[in-house]
């Protein structure tokens, strides 16, 4: 980030701009809104700028900046669209100690002026570092849309309650209050009944807030998906911000943590790699401790909670207790695998049957009914199964598997990092070994990917326009 956001305050500060012409206009219509004192300096000026002038809302001097016009400004504009002109005014305002943008001159701008969104005194600033600015209009325009034009009502309402506010305990029950007030009960008083419906809304919920209750904390088991944050379910998201303690593995995509709200406790209980690894007893016990003190605590899990995710160990563990818990089940990474192929996981006349195992358990690499799984047509999806691989080729060929039958090792499915490698089981261990293969990784027994994908990895070509291509760009 090479733009650090934040918000000036201009109530009673100098701002100077160089240039009256249309540029002018573009950036007076913005700080108009705000508190500053405004200087103009031009020859030439628009009629629009003329007007506000008029109007006093701005000081007008019809004539080019000079030395001395910047003292106490906290910022400058260059908007001449005149090169020469803006370097001059910009180095005016530099000597002055004023910060300098020069419009549409990114490089020469020591802060840019993002787009806006305002519903003062919410206010949403967007930038994209000059790269997309049809990103950001883009982005305005759907948050224009989405955000009700009386939220700034709303918000500066709210904002006159909050000393009252302050009679409750800081914290979760402050935060139910102003989550109840914007999100369930203000919106719909302020459209139904205006503005002092919205207002006895606050005392009411006030009052109820102030009554005792119990704090009583609950575990949410959330499955995070194989990585992609759009994978994430809808309850996932809503569950995953309103939690007080977010408990996750070392995997855990940091795009789906940037969800917690930022005064959310975030604990990393990492079972493998380097660092001290957490045991399941000591896990139990601060999902435990955690919701004991009131808390609503999200254990995250990769994929679905329930598949090689010890749910049942945690809940167990809880079942001794009275905190109240729920399952919110995620993707799991042969769902996502298979979509990153393109192959389905059962095919009438192929396989009716999925099998979803895993290549270690507790006492090692784990057996199975490899008499079964050796059968034409099998498919399964193996987890854990990377350092089990050479174990894995072994039981199956010798209860008569066919070495060629595919296998397709999936790394962070989902991810924008993932990887495929297509091979047989005959040539398994070497296939993996050869790719080094160290995140996450699935193996898809019994699947090969989508023809078009599959000459798209081998190619080392982005299988999604290859599979475009092959479809003749019909896709
Ligand atoms: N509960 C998880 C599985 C946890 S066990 C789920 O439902 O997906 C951990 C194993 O899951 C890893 O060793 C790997 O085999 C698999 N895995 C998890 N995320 C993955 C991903 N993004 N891509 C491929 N495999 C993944």
């Amino acid at each position: 980030m090479r733009h650090f956001p934040v918000f000036m305050d201009l109530r009673g500060r100098r701002v100077i701009i160089s240039g009256a012409g249309e540029t002018d206009v573009e950036k007076l219509r913005l700080l108009l809104k705000t508190e500053a004192t405004i200087a103009v300096y031009g020859v030439d000026p628009v009629q629009q700028v003329r007007q506000w002038a008029e109007e006093r809302r701005i000081a007008l001097f019809n004539r080019p900046i000079e030395e001395g016009d910047a003292i106490c400004a906290a910022m400058l504009y260059g908007a001449n669209d005149a090169p020469r002109e803006d370097a001059r005014a910009v180095a005016i305002g530099r000597r002055a100690g004023a910060i300098t943008n020069i419009v549409d001159n990114l490089e020469d701008s020591q802060f840019i002026t993002p787009a806006i969104v305002d519903r003062d005194p919410v206010t949403v600033a967007i930038g994209t570092e000059g790269a997309a600015p049809v990103l950001a209009r883009k982005i305005k325009a759907d948050l224009e849309e989405r955000l009700p034009s009386s939220l700034g009502l709303l918000a500066r309402i709210g904002q006159a309650f909050r000393p009252n506010a302050e009679a409750l305990p800081m914290g979760r029950a402050r935060r139910r209050f102003w989550s109840r007030f914007y999100f369930e009960k203000g919106p719909r008083a302020l459209a139904d009944n205006g503005q002092d419906a919205a207002q006895r809304v606050l005392e009411d919920l006030l009052t109820e807030e102030k009554a005792p209750r119990q704090e009583r904390g609950h575990v949410s088991f959330v499955g995070e998906g194989p990585g992609d944050p759009e994978l994430l379910t809808l309850k996932a998201r809503r569950v995953l911000h309103e939690a007080d303690v977010v408990i996750h593995d070392r995997l855990a995509s940091p795009e789906v943590l940037e969800l917690a709200r930022r005064e959310a406790k975030l604990r990393e209980v990492g079972k493998t790699g380097f660092g001290p690894s957490w045991k399941q007893a000591d896990i139990d016990a601060l999902i435990i401790a955690e919701a004991q003190a009131g808390h609503h605590v999200v254990r995250l899990k990769s994929g679905d909670p329930s598949v090689f995710g010890r749910l049942d160990e945690e809940i167990s563990a809880l079942d001794a207790t009275d905190i109240p818990w729920e399952v919110v089940p995620g993707i799991t990474a042969a769902s996502a695998a298979a979509a990153d192929l393109g192959a389905s996981l059962t095919r009438r006349g192929r396989n009716a049957e999925l099998r979803v195992i895993t290549g270690h358990d507790a006492s090692g690499f784990a057996e199975h009914d490899w008499r079964d799984l050796a059968k034409p047509g099998a498919v399964a999806a193996i987890y854990m199964g990377l350092r089990a691989s050479t174990f894995i080729r072994g039981r199956l060929l010798m209860h008569g598997a066919d070495p060629d039958t595919p296998v397709t090792a999936v790394e962070n499915a989902s991810r924008a990092d993932r990887r495929i490698v297509a091979t047989c089981l005959a040539d398994l261990p070497e296939a993996l070994a050869g790719a080094g293969l160290q995140g996450p990784a699935v193996l898809m027994f019994g699947l090969a990917p989508h023809a078009a994908r599959q000459t798209a990895e081998h190619l080392k070509i982005n299988p999604e326009t290859h599979a475009l291509q092959a479809a003749g760009g019909s896709l």
